[in-house]
């Protein structure tokens, strides 16, 4: 079957990560015919990519898991709160292989265009292998972080030593004994890479352009307890992710905060209540305040008791300062989870070059140059992030009705009904795709749903004899201005936050909020809601 240059499939889905595999797994369950198409050379999507020193997932394991088999559940040992990555590649490699699903997924090809044909109505799907393979439906299984980005530094392919990515981090493994290393980028992967490139190179200087908030993930072995509590209980905990907002029930062993309960009102309390919080509760002291979350008074101050945290951590005055978040709100970009980031600079092999006292100006053959002066350097990492949650999809040259490219529709910002269809491209679907909660929530949980919704619709499509599904333009504006009005009053889109979340990390991506953050059940309920109303806003042909 893959070997064939035209095939015809009833769905083509792009990529094999976590998305691909369960749609793979789920269509052919309904019986539906597919092959999923994957440019890398394993499946595993973010988790076959990203394999830097310390890449960890924030979610913890018991959760991060799929929900849809219970002999997977039961058979599955997870060692770890918190897995790392090659456990979790492990982990979808056993999928692949316990469901069979390699059987349809044709790898190391990449999918550089789609175009609809309106009058036989199926997607014409072409690769960088020379297929044209035709399906009925198109599945974007492409990622919400999949696309990293190059940053605009001159001379980035002048430096004569190893230039490397965290997210496509070489599989050999790399001798970084006795180098000079610098790593760009302090997002969560420069964090979670901090501490373990500092062991390992000979001297370690991170180039840091805006301080994170990163709070410790209390990681440590999974208790055998906890395992074989959720294992007895699964059913209960799966239904318990589709009802929260974050799609985790803090169930397994991982300390979850700010749920409801746990939120306090930091401006109600006073200097010695908000001390004594650090005192209980550490770094996560510093972010049990709910009001920190939409009112900037209140943001401020918890920032100041972070600032507070830094100082008793990191020995030096002076690095405490350069690594105190300032001038945007705690909560407008992605939490970050780490293992010990603040204490590494403490290291005499550790240096942090504040870009914000002098940018860099370029790479050159011999290490990095900034206003403060040139950095020798042997390796440079760059953790410099993705053009988050759209950068796939426009990459691939997808037409819709009447030729109209993806990348135009959206130009302006992304525009989807439910994250799931947009208006023009009938029969394609996203997984995970802005204006759903995905990259806000677990997305294991954000993804069997959307999988679920989408191979549903399909079945329904069957049932009543449909070729051909799309959303109204009216829905999908209404659902586009949803999407904003509930985010307004939060810090994700403060003027003063330039996050991957508004796409502000991409110099000329518009600036849009693309995630739903009205949290997974209320997405679930208003998907669940479409669907009981004779899917509300969608027409079918
Ligand atoms: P990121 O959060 O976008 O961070 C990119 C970093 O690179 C930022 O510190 C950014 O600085 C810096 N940067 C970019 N271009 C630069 C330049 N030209 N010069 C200097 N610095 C530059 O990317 P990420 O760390 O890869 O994380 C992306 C997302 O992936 C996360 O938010 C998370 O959702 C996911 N992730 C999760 C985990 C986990 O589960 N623990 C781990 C890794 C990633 P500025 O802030 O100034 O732009």
């Amino acid at each position: 079957m893959t070997d064939s240059p035209t095939a015809e499939f009833d769905a083509v889905v792009v990529g094999a990560g976590m998305a691909g595999l369960y749609s793979l797994w789920r269509l052919r369950r309904l019986g539906f015919t597919a092959v999923a198409i994957e440019q890398g050379d394993g499946v595993g999507g973010t988790w076959f990519w990203n394999r830097y020193p310390g890449c960890r997932c924030d979610v913890p394991s018991l959760e991060y898991s799929f929900g849809f088999s219970p002999e997977l559940e039961q058979e599955w040992e997870w060692t770890e709160v918190f897995p790392s990555q090659p456990e979790i590649e492990r982990y979808l490699n056993h999928v692949a292989d316990r469901f069979d699903l390699r059987r349809d997924i044709r790898l190391s090809t990449k999918v550089t265009g789609a175009t609809y044909g309106e009058d036989a109505r199926t997607w014409t799907v072409s690769t960088d292998a020379g297929d044209a393979i035709t399906a009925r439906f198109v599945i974007m299984a492409t990622g919400a972080l999949s696309v990293p980005q190059v940053p605009a530094i001159d001379g980035i392919d002048d430096f004569a030593g190893p230039l490397i990515y965290t997210s496509t981090w070489p599989h050999d493994p790399v001798d970084l004994a006795g180098k000079r290393v610098g790593l760009v980028g302090t997002g969560s992967s420069g964090v979670q890479a901090t501490p373990e490139l500092a062991d390992m190179a000979g001297h370690l200087w991170v180039f840091q352009r805006t301080p994170t908030f990163t709070w410790p993930s209390h990681n440590g072995p999974l208790d055998p307890a906890v395992q074989a509590e959720a294992k007895a209980h699964y059913r209960a905990l799966r239904a318990g992710q589709r009802t929260s907002p974050g799609g985790v029930t803090g169930s397994t062993g991982a300390i979850i905060l700010q749920s409801a309960e746990e939120q306090r009102s930091i401006l109600e309390a006073s200097e010695e209540e908000r001390l004594a919080a650090l005192e209980e509760l550490g770094w996560d002291g510093t972010r049990v305040w709910g009001d920190a979350l939409v009112d900037p008074d209140a943001n401020e101050a918890a920032v100041e008791l972070y600032r507070e945290m830094v100082r008793r951590t990191v020995d030096d005055p002076e690095l405490a300062e350069s690594l105190s978040p300032r001038g945007f709100p705690m909560h407008c970009k992605r939490p970050v989870i780490d293992s010990h980031y603040f204490e590494t600079f403490n290291r005499d092999d550790v240096t942090l070059v504040d870009l914000r006292q002098g940018g860099i100006d370029r790479i050159d053959a011999t290490g990095i140059q900034t206003a403060q002066g040139h950095y020798d350097l042997d390796v440079i990492v760059l953790a410099t992030g993705f053009d988050a949650m759209t950068g796939a999809a426009t990459r691939i040259d997808l037409r819709g009705r009447g030729g109209r490219l993806l990348r135009d529709e959206w130009a302006g910002g992304p525009r989807s009904y439910l994250g799931l269809q947009s208006a023009g491209f009938p029969n394609l679907f996203t997984v995970t795709g802005p204006g759903s909660p995905s990259v806000l929530a677990n997305v294991v949980v954000c993804i069997e749903q959307h999988v679920e919704w989408i191979t549903d619709c399909m079945a329904h499509m069957r049932e009543r004899g449909f070729t051909e599904v799309e959303p109204t333009v009216e829905a999908q504006d209404g659902w586009v201005d949803h999407v904003n009005e509930i985010a307004a009053p939060t810090m994700m889109v403060a003027p003063t936050c330039n996050s991957w979340y508004v796409g502000a990390n991409i110099p000329g991506k518009p600036r849009a909020l693309m995630p739903y953050v009205g949290g997974l059940d209320r997405y679930t309920a208003a998907c669940d809601e479409v669907v009981a109303d004779g899917y509300r806003g969608f027409v079918f042909t």
